[in-house]
């Protein structure tokens, strides 16, 4: 048993200024801006750039404990996350947590783009942040 996950929903880079960061992936990429959202409760503030169908997600901290502050001063700017979509989120973290893989958030949280989400830690998958987005539920 797999999570099943079926295609790339979206990269997520941390920036210190969203302005500075589309500058370069909106106005010299040439990527569309599709949306800017405010998650207060996050301390973020997000773009999503259109690349495709994938989306490009920059995340920039609205205050000094905002949940990418921590990354950005130890790692810097840089790609903080990868987001695959699963077509059943909870069976995915039960069957991936079944398996021995380090599950964050056991339960899943509504995610920038409004749909059900949720992270494994690093140490389970090679370094990298990842993310499961269900775009079946919202
Ligand atoms: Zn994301």
């Amino acid at each position: 048993m797999s999570a099943s996950a079926k295609k790339i929903n979206h990269l997520g880079i941390a920036v210190h200024k969203l302005e500075p960061a589309l500058a370069f992936y909106r106005d010299q990429l040439g990527l569309p801006l599709d949306s800017i959202v405010d998650i207060e409760d996050r301390g973020l503030r997000v773009a999503f750039l259109k690349a495709g169908d994938v989306l490009v997600e920059l995340l920039a901290p609205l205050r000094e404990d905002s949940e990418i502050s921590r990354f950005l001063e130890t790692r810097g700017e840089g790609i903080h996350h990868i987001c695959f979509e699963v077509p059943d989120i909870l069976s995915s973290l039960s069957t991936l947590s079944e398996n021995g893989v380090r599950v964050i958030n056991t339960t899943p949280s509504v995610g920038a783009e409004g749909f059900p989400v949720a992270f494994l830690h690093p140490k389970s998958c090679n370094g990298v942040l990842v993310e499961l987005l269900d775009p079946s539920s919202q």
